[in-house]
């Protein structure tokens, strides 16, 4: 259940810049031209950016596609007025046939028992249903594999109330420029399994295999269009391929909070849970109310930082559900309701969700997918 944030009193909030979200929308149609649809994937809450917000900006910007993880998210976005085709991409389960006919979604499909389910609920309405065709060409998550294409090509085209309008691959590691060639045979073999489906008298018109690195890596694999998360939320520090002509793109999200108390920890005396920092001699702590509850990862605990007055503060002790502590003792002039960065930017240090992921030893994505319900919004022009 989401909470009610219309009382913005507890100073935690994730701000969310719509100026750079539209920067990095028009810079990623500048680079790849007029010619290539671009789907926004703005699944998980749009990485935790805030989907309904963000598809409105986009689909004005002129986003082609929206591409969610979940027919109940592409609900969300028709429920708020969203027009534009909304890709599920991870398809539906048994019992949601008439919630995707119901508010114009198409699926990805990659089982042909949901094939023939959802067939059946558009001849029982008298409709013909939008759906595209996964290809596993090396994945090995979902996706039909190669070797059953052509079987389940010839079940598909029993399916007279289904349309192929799309075909879509997934790469596994385009991120990864030394295994370049395990892309580039992902890309032939998708090459390979749209001719057998053009054989099987479909003709699919959307084609798409590239996500924000295979963008970047691969400008091969583009086809009729691509499909960008991370890109368009300006996390690209640690995604992306390291190739040249990597494109000026913005962070989108910053968490931004305020100092709720501050006292002097003697020395000798230890802070937090399981008592895991000792100070050394007379500390200033700062009360920071963000936890991990709030999907601040608790491994940054002791490990961590945070910007006040534009200097980077250590996390000490242990990260709990609603608190975290600093140590603020550097730090000219601390007072308490300070403004503290938990992720952003405070002139002139920086603190990126890349370097957050570094430090908690997983990837940005993991970071801002993780900002929790309970910490709100703030859209920002
Ligand atoms: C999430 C997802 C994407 C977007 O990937 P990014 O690396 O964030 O651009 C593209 N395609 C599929 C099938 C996905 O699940």
């Amino acid at each position: 259940m989401s909470i009610d944030h219309s009382n913005l009193a507890r100073p935690t909030h994730a701000v969310i810049n719509l100026d750079a979200l539209a920067s990095n929308f028009r810079t990623m149609r500048g680079l790849v031209g007029g010619e290539t649809k671009i789907m926004a994937v703005v699944k998980a809450n749009a990485y935790g950016h805030g989907a309904v917000e963000c598809s409105k900006l986009l689909e004005s910007l002129g986003a082609d596609w929206f591409g969610v993880a979940l027919p109940e998210e592409g609900v969300e976005l028709r429920n708020a007025g969203i027009k534009t085709p909304i890709l599920c991409l991870n398809g539906f389960w048994h019992g949601q046939e008439s919630l995707v006919i119901d508010h114009g979604l198409t699926p990805v499909i990659f089982r042909s028992d949901l094939a023939r389910s959802l067939n059946a609920e558009s001849e029982k309405r008298g409709v013909v249903t939008n759906i595209h065709l996964q290809i596993d060409t090396g994945m090995r998550r979902e996706g039909v594999l190669f070797s059953e294409l052509s079987a389940f090509a010839a079940e598909i085209a029993e399916c007279k109330d289904l349309n192929v309008e799309g075909l879509m691959t997934h790469f596994s590691s385009a991120d990864d420029i030394e295994a370049a060639d395990v892309t580039r045979d992902q890309i032939d073999l998708f090459q390979k399994a749209i001719e057998i489906i053009r054989k099987s008298g479909s003709s699919p018109s959307v084609i798409d295999a590239a996500n924000s690195p295979g963008t970047i890596g691969f400008p091969e694999s583009r086809f009729s269009m691509i499909r960008l998360g991370g890109i368009l939320y300006g996390l690209i520090g640690d995604m992306l391929p390291r190739v040249d002509g990597i494109p000026d793109l913005r962070p989108v999200m910053s968490l931004r909070t305020k100092i709720t108390d501050l006292k002097r920890i003697a020395p000798g005396e230890t802070v937090g849970y399981g008592r895991t920092f000792q100070a050394d001699g007379e500390r200033l702590a700062a009360l920071i109310p963000i936890g991990y509850n709030d999907g601040l990862p608790r491994s940054l605990s002791n490990r961590g930082h945070m910007i006040v007055h534009g200097q980077k503060a250590p996390i000490i002790g242990r990260i709990s559900m609603d608190w975290t502590v600093i140590d603020v003792t550097d730090v000219k002039g601390v007072s308490v309701d300070d403004e503290v960065v938990v992720l952003g930017s405070q002139t002139p240090q920086m603190i990126s969700a890349e370097s957050i992921a570094a430090d908690a030893e997983t990837i940005s994505y993991e970071i801002t997918c993780g900002i929790s319900g309970r910490i709100p919004r703030v859209f920002k022009r």
